[in-house]
């Protein structure tokens, strides 16, 4: 066995380096609700063998050793929350925090420009009200 990179929460620099096909995403994420690769190979008309090897392949994408392992890491990337990571301004630099991350470039350069909105604003405000 080969040792192979571990999909971090958050991989220095930048989001998640992972992107998996539709089909393998929906493989994980079925696989999160606890469903089987037979319920998951009959809901979508694929053989039980197919979806095992989507299974497979994402697992090595993801650097997980086995499907369970997959669907933690996918968590802490972010894959599995339905909704694509936002960057790249106060939101998404107040969801890094949330999730305990150190925020990436883009979204401390977002904060920035946003603490800069603020502050200008405010002081607009209080030279209106003098
Ligand atoms: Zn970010």
């Amino acid at each position: 066995m080969t040792a192979r990179a571990q999909v971090g929460p958050s991989p220095v620099g930048g989001g998640p380096a992972v992107s998996l096909t539709a089909n393998e995403l929906i493989v994980l994420q079925r696989a999160a609700q606890g469903e089987t690769y037979a319920a998951i190979a009959h809901d979508l008309g694929y053989a039980e063998k197919s979806v095992t090897k989507m299974a497979l392949r994402l697992n090595r994408k993801l650097g997980a050793s086995n499907i369970t392992h997959a669907v933690f890491l996918a968590c802490q990337a972010g894959l599995l929350d339905g909704k694509p990571r936002r960057h790249g301004d106060h939101a998404g630099f107040a969801a890094h925090q949330y999730r305990g991350e150190e925020p990436c470039e883009a979204c401390w350069e977002g904060e920035r420009a946003y603490r800069r909105d603020r502050k200008a604003t405010r002081k607009a405000a209080l030279s209106d009200g003098a």
